[in-house]
């Protein structure tokens, strides 16, 4: 009978995964080890062993040859709009600051449709994994036409990428004195009792977990008080975290002074958004009291410096809030005000912006160039990045770590003259590159440059049509 058969076979051994003899291993650990000659031996998703590859098996059920390449733990991106990747470039919004990029953008945003967010969620994340990233959070707020949060977490699950998903909101409208047209607000009742049938639904707690939930209302011009401080009783009552967008630039600390007479770090506090289950987008106007405050209560910051660089946001003072012990992470922002999701890369970004912010300081720079090292933005854009999310199983590559490994190749055109000198600083000073090899909870996710998930060249072909149709529709 099959349910014997069945009930009596032996378990399935987990299948093993060897990582052979990399040029270097980059493993973030504690110690920041670089292994030259080196391998990773992995079993049901988790690394078993790394080390000397003379002294690691040589054998396993699959066996990735790394002469050549270097390997460091799959990048953390700790902020993103992927729908947004349906809308780059877009001519009318490539000069705004954010408040007219966003009223730019937000009746296009309004024609988007279940199968859009499903299709550019595939297409952030494939560009995401190319770029050596495994984890993503993505932040959704808008939510016309029956879009729901299950069609990204559906995509993600499809392509194998350990997801973060957000609950975004908006709920003040422009007759109520917010940013959104009324049209794509929600009501707060419906936010909170979706936010908290995906938390039931979908939210896994436990170490490994390839997806958890977020309580993220979008924005201090977007959301009222109320949401903010009911959003942050359930996301505790539920054991998850939260996220939203702070003092993102000028216009958006005049809008908190003005609105609620305080500082968005005084605002996030007196609602409850601080503390190491928070962290927040952006930051780049967060003022030394502010530091000092999310120092203190662990709350952290995702560092996005393209987007910033791009909407003229400013220089978020990231120095300044490492050397305080503020978490920070990075993210890729929104693909609409980027307009790349190259994680590798806005980790090199992060590094030439902070030396540039350092420059203008009116008593010259402390540090110099070394304000922000190769190695100081590749520990943001990996265990940073975990710290955010709250993880302690992913962000650095040791014994009991999820398997989650970026596989870069040294022997290219943009790393020739620097990798023989330095394999693991040129991932961070030449060119960024796409990945080899990309490996997500064990399983190769990007094989030889290619993803083994999803078929990249029909998804990119529906991807611009409905970017065409969504740019078109009737707004
Ligand atoms: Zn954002």
């Amino acid at each position: 009978m099959p349910s014997t058969l069945t009930s009596t076979a032996p378990p399935t051994p987990p299948k093993t995964l060897l990582i052979h003899d990399a040029d270097v291993i980059a493993a973030m650990d504690d110690q920041r080890t670089e292994w030259p000659r080196a391998s990773v031996f992995v079993r049901g998703g988790v690394i078993e062993a790394i080390g000397p590859a003379s002294e690691l098996p040589t054998t396993a059920d699959e066996v990735i040859d790394a002469r050549g390449l270097v390997v460091v733990p799959g990048l953390v991106n700790t902020h993103h709009h992927m729908y947004q990747s349906l809308t780059r470039a877009i001519p009318a919004a490539q000069n705004a600051e954010l408040f007219g990029w966003l009223k730019t953008l937000y009746p296009i945003w309004a024609g988007l449709t279940p199968e859009m967010v499903h299709v550019s969620t595939q297409v952030a994340m494939a560009e995401l994994l190319l770029s050596g990233c495994t984890t993503s959070s993505d932040h959704l707020y808008i939510y016309p036409n029956g879009v729901r949060l299950d069609h990204s977490i559906e995509a993600a699950q499809q392509i194998g990428m350990r997801f973060h998903a957000a609950r975004g909101s908006m709920s003040v409208g422009e007759s109520a004195g917010g940013l959104p047209p009324d049209a794509l607000v929600e009501r707060e009742d419906h936010i909170l009792a979706d936010t908290q049938r995906l938390i039931e639904t979908h939210h896994d707690e436990g170490r490994y977990a390839m997806l958890r939930v977020v309580a993220a209302p979008c924005s201090p011009f977007s959301v009222s008080r109320d949401l903010m401080r009911e959003s942050a009783n359930l996301a505790r009552a539920l054991r998850t975290r939260m996220h939203t967008h702070l003092a993102e630039n000028d216009h958006d600390v005049a809008y908190s002074r003005e609105k609620f007479g305080m500082t968005p770090a005084e605002y996030a506090e007196s609602l409850g958004w601080v503390g190491n289950d928070v962290w927040h987008a952006h930051c780049v106007k967060l003022d030394p009291a502010g530091i000092a405050r999310f120092a203190a209560t662990g709350t952290g910051v995702a560092h996005c410096p393209c987007s910033n660089m791009r909407l003229a946001s400013g220089i978020a003072p990231v120095r300044r809030m490492l050397d305080a012990g503020v978490p920070v992470g990075l993210g890729v922002d929104g693909s609409a005000s980027n307009d790349a999701a190259h994680l590798l890369g806005e980790a090199r970004q992060a590094m030439l912006l902070a030396r540039v912010g350092r420059s203008l300081e009116p008593f010259g720079c402390d540090h110099g160039p070394a304000e922000m090292t190769a190695r100081h933005a590749l520990d943001v854009a990996t265990r940073g990045g975990a710290r955010v999310l709250g993880r302690d199983d992913i962000g650095h590559l040791a014994p009991g770590m999820a398997a989650d490994m970026a596989l870069f190749d040294t022997r290219t055109l943009g790393m020739a003259g620097g990798a023989v000198h330095d394999p693991v600083g040129a991932l961070l000073l030449c060119a960024p590159a796409q990945t080899r090899h990309t490996i997500v909870n064990g399983r190769v996710v990007v094989r030889d440059g290619q993803l083994t998930t999803v078929d990249l060249g029909p998804l990119l072909e529906r991807h611009n049509a409905l970017a065409v149709q969504l740019a078109n529709h009737r707004h």
